[in-house]
C-alpha cells in the first residue's frame, strides 16, 4: 500500500535519484542503463536472485502454441498483432535492440555472450531438447555450432553430479543427431564425495592445475570426436579461460550445456553484473529485501529495507519494481486472488481462480495465470484498476508485467531487458522535464 506520509527518522539512509527493487535480469539491467545514464542508483534485492535462471538469454522464440521462430523480430511483430497487452507491444525494435546491445557490450570484458545477429540460434538444452534462443555465454557458443554441423560430439557428465544425464541428452537427441556420444567420468579428487555440487567444481576449476588434472582424464576419451561437451560448471570467475584451457589441453572446441538450477551460468551472470556496476560512484547495491515503499508530501519515496542492524531507508525521485513474479514473490497467489505485495499494485488476472487454469496442465496455449500481472502505460507506469496511472515517479519493468507468459513464449530476458530500458528513458525524461 502506498501511503503519504512524511520520512520517518533513520540514522542510515541512501539518497539515489532511482530505487530499483529486485536484483534479478530486469533489475540489474535497469540498474545498468540508469547508471550509462547518470541516474544515480540504489538497487535492492537478494544477491541469489539469478542461482534459478540459466544464463542465457532468449528474446522471442515461441508464439502461438508450438511455433518455433529463427527470427525473433518477426516473431515480435506477430505478437504485436496477436497480443496488444504483451510487453513488447509497448516498445519498438530499435529500443529492444539498443537494450540487447548495451547489455552485451557490459558484458563483453567480463563475462562475453554471443548471438548470430538477427536470429535466434539453437541450444541443447539439460534434458536433451534443442531450444531455440538469442544470447549465449560465449563458453556455450561452440555447442550451437556442433548442433549445426551435427558433428562428431562427445558429451560429459560426472560421478555424483545430479539433475544432468550426459546419457539422457545423447538418446534424447539421437535422431537428429546421430554423431552425438555420451560418457560418465569421476572429477578428479572427487572420488571420495557422494555428491558433486555444479557451484564447488565450477570453483575449483578456476585454478589452472584442476583443469590440468581434468584434461588428462578426458583425453584418452576423444580420438573420434570433433568437440566436447560438458554441463556449465567450467569455472566460476574464469568460465572463458578454463573453457580456452581445456581447449588447448585438448586439442578440441568444447562448450558448455545449461544445468538445472543451482545454475553456475546465472550466478556468474549476477557476479558479473553487479560487480562490474560496483566501480561507479553512482550505484549502491543492496542485498536485501524492500519492506515498504512510501512517498513523501515532497514527492520523494521512500523505500524501507531490512539492514544488517536493524530497517536503513533509500529515499529517491523514483522507483523502478522488478520484483518478477511467483517464484521470487514479486506476485503472490492468494484465495482471494492475486496482488503485488509490496504496494498493493492492481494486478490484471482472470476474474477467478477457476479461470486461471486451463483443463489440460500441459495446453499448448498456456495457462491464464501465467499472463496476470501489472498492466502499465506506454512509459511503464503501472495503472489502477481505472486505468490511471498509480504515481508520478513509479514505474515497473519485467516479469511481473501483464501479458508476456515468458517461459511458454521464451522471451524471459528479452522482455526483462527491453522493458527496463523503456522505464529506465521515460524516468530520464520525466527527470528533465523537471
Ligand atoms: C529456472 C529459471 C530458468 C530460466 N531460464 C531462462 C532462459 O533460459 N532464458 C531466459 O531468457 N530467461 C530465463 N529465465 C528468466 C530470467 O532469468 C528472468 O527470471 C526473467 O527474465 C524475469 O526477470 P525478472 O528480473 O523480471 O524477475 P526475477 O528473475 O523473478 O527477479 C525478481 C527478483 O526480485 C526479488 N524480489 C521480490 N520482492 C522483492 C522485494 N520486496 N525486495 C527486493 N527484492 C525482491 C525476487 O526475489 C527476485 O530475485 C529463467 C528463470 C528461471 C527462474
Amino acid at each position: 500500500m502506498i501511503i503519504n506520509t512524511p520520512a520517518p527518522m533513520e540514522t542510515s539512509t541512501i539518497k539515489a535519484d532511482l530505487a530499483v527493487i529486485g536484483a534479478g535480469m530486469t533489475g540489474m539491467a535497469a540498474a545498468l542503463f540508469a547508471v550509462n545514464r547518470k541516474i544515480s542508483t540504489a538497487l535492492v534485492g537478494q544477491h541469489s536472485a539469478m542461482n534459478f535462471a540459466s544464463g542465457i538469454m532468449d528474446l522471442m522464440g515461441v508464439h502461438p502454441a508450438g511455433q518455433q521462430w529463427d527470427d525473433p523480430w518477426k516473431a515480435i511483430d506477430q505478437v504485436r498483432y496477436d497480443l496488444p497487452d504483451h510487453p513488447f507491444a509497448k516498445v519498438e525494435n530499435t529500443l529492444i535492440k539498443e537494450s540487447l546491445e548495451e547489455v552485451s557490450n557490459f558484458l563483453e570484458g567480463k563475462l562475453p555472450y554471443r548471438r548470430s545477429m538477427g536470429t535466434n540460434v539453437t541450444l541443447v538444452t539439460s534434458v536433451g531438447t534443442p531450444k531455440k534462443t538469442y544470447m549465449v555465454p560465449k563458453t556455450m557458443w561452440n555447442g550451437v555450432k556442433a548442433l549445426e554441423k551435427k558433428a562428431p560430439t562427445l558429451i560429459l557428465d560426472f560421478t555424483g553430479m545430479k539433475l544432468f544425464s550426459a546419457r539422457q541428452i545423447a538418446s534424447s537427441l539421437e535422431k537428429i543427431w546421430p554423431g552425438l556420444r555420451s560418457k560418465t567420468i569421476d572429477f578428479p579428487k572427487s572420488e571420495l564425495l557422494e555428491e558433486l555440487h555444479p557451484e564447488h567444481v565450477a570453483r575449483v576449476l578456476d585454478l589452472s592445475a584442476n583443469r590440468v588434472a581434468l584434461a588428462r582424464r578426458i583425453k584418452p576419451l576423444v580420438k573420434d570426436v570433433e568437440y566436447i561437451g560438458f554441463p556449465a560448471l567450467l569455472g566460476m570467475y574464469k568460465s572463458v579461460e578454463t573453457v580456452a584451457e581445456l581447449e588447448t589441453l585438448l586439442g578440441r572446441p568444447i562448450f558448455e550445456i545449461p544445468t538445472p538450477p543451482v545454475s553456475v551460468p546465472g550466478i556468474r551472470l549476477q557476479e558479473a553484473m553487479i560487480n562490474g556496476l560496483g566501480i561507479n560512484k553512482i550505484f549502491y547495491s543492496l542485498s536485501t529485501m524492500a519492506t515498504k515503499v512510501t512517498r513523501t508530501d515532497g514527492k520523494e519515496f521512500i523505500t524501507t529495507i531490512k539492514g544488517n542492524n536493524g530497517n536503513q531507508t533509500i529515499v529517491s525521485k523514483a522507483v523502478l519494481l522488478a520484483t518478477g513474479r511467483f517464484l521470487g514473490k514479486g506476485l503472490v497467489a492468494g484465495r482471494r486472488g492475486i496482488c503485488e505485495p509490496l504496494m498493493n499494485l492492481f494486478v490484471t488476472q482472470p476474474e477467478s481462480r477457476d479461470g486461471w487454469h486451463r483443463t489440460s496442465l500441459f495446453d499448448p496455449k498456456g495457462h491464464p495465470v501465467n499472463r496476470a500481472g501489472i498492466q502499465t502505460d506506454s512509459a511503464f507506469r503501472p495503472l489502477t484498476s481505472s486505468g490511471e496511472p498509480v504515481l508520478d515517479g513509479l514505474y515497473v519493468a519485467g516479469s511481473i508485467l501483464a501479458g508476456s507468459d515468458w517461459m511458454r513464449m521464451k522471451c524471459g530476458s528479452g522482455v526483462a531487458i527491453a522493458t527496463a530500458l523503456a522505464a529506465v528513458k521515460a524516468i530520464e525524461t520525466a527527470g528533465t522535464e523537471k
